[in-house]
């Protein structure tokens, strides 16, 4: 049985970063809430909640704050103000886990159509504005002079070869987003940041598994370690080619509304995703947000098939994804 000077020895501990200290404080509080309780105003202050039963027996005020800490938390943090919360004063976390699930329920159909509430209410968009045209044009025709970036409106939105290779197949990446700054694609869509936004591709593992890729804001993108190979990514002696096609920025479509994923004309840059299957919306591999929809590049354009490879970025991590689907 722990006397009031040992808690006060293991809050100490606790506030001061021991997590052996945590548990045994934990320990504590489940067995008899009532005694660390008047302790919490000081462990909540120096951020202890590695263990939610700590918070077993707070008071209305103490779980109030528990869940404001945990509407602006995320990640990691969310996981443990939510386990303090669950372990808090029953009325009040009841409430609160209504509301958060509401606003999981909430976020599943809003984030389908474009947007999403943050943890803090705020309306954050998931499209990047009005769909234009991405129109298919033959490798052979579009090649830029070396060193250049593609002429006075940039390279292909799409398509053009990086120089960089697959780690799982060899052939060479693609651009599947190409945006320097400037260009009338990065225009079209009212980016006027200094960053070239670059998605990358790999025309043959894209078929087969989300691709992540990173890129620098000065042209430079990298395949992302997050990537996970998946257990089949084709058979290994087949042909696979290069795009044998371009997009390039074409006019807006009609009234902004968004490409088609099933006909050939329907590639879009911006707009909303038209999927073949369920919507995938990914989420950025380094802050875990949502990802911002950017394009959609239908096969009917790019190889005369049937299939989509969507496009998708975190601005703020410069971050892209690259996901396909087919019926
Ligand atoms: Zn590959
Ligand atoms: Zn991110």
């Amino acid at each position: 049985m722990l006397t009031e000077e040992n808690i006060e020895d293991l809050v100490v501990q606790c506030c001061a970063g021991d997590e052996d200290a945590v548990r045994e404080l934990a320990d504590a509080a489940a067995s008899d809430p009532g005694r660390v309780a008047p302790h919490h105003a000081r462990l909540i202050a120096a951020g202890v909640f590695g263990r939610g039963e700590v918070y077993r027996g707070a008071d209305e005020a103490t779980t109030g704050e528990l869940v404001r800490l945990a509407d602006a938390a995320d990640g990691v943090a969310l996981g443990e103000l939510l386990d303090c919360v669950a372990n808090a004063h029953p009325v009040d976390a009841e409430r609160a886990f209504r509301r958060w699930q509401l606003a999981e329920d909430v976020g599943v159909h809003t984030r389908d159509a474009g947007w999403e509430l943050t943890p803090s209410g705020t309306r954050r968009d998931l499209l990047l504005g009005p769909a234009f045209a991405l129109l298919p044009v033959d490798a052979e025709d579009i090649e830029a002079p070396e060193g250049t970036a593609g002429g006075p409106d940039g390279p292909p939105v799409f398509g053009t070869p990086s120089g960089e290779h697959c780690p799982w197949c060899g052939m060479e990446l693609h651009a599947a987003l190409d945006l320097p700054p400037g260009s009338a694609a990065a225009r079209a869509l009212g980016l006027t940041g200094p960053d070239h936004v670059r998605v990358l591709c790999c025309p043959r593992c894209t078929d087969f598994d989300i691709i992540l890729s990173a890129y620098d804001g000065s042209g430079g993108a990298r395949w992302l370690e997050h990537n996970v190979r998946p257990s089949f990514n084709g058979p290994t002696l087949d042909g696979w080619d290069p795009y044998p096609t371009r997009l390039v920025l074409g006019p807006a479509r009609p009234d902004g509304g968004s490409g088609s994923a099933w006909h050939d004309g329907g590639s879009a840059l911006g707009g909303h995703p038209d999927w073949i299957q369920d919507p995938d919306r990914p989420d950025c591999p380094l802050c875990g947000r949502a990802m911002v929809f950017a394009s959609m590049n239908g096969g009917a354009d790019l190889w005369g098939g049937e299939g989509c490879l969507y496009v998708f970025v975190d601005l703020d991590c410069r971050t892209g994804a690259v996901l396909y689907q087919q019926s």
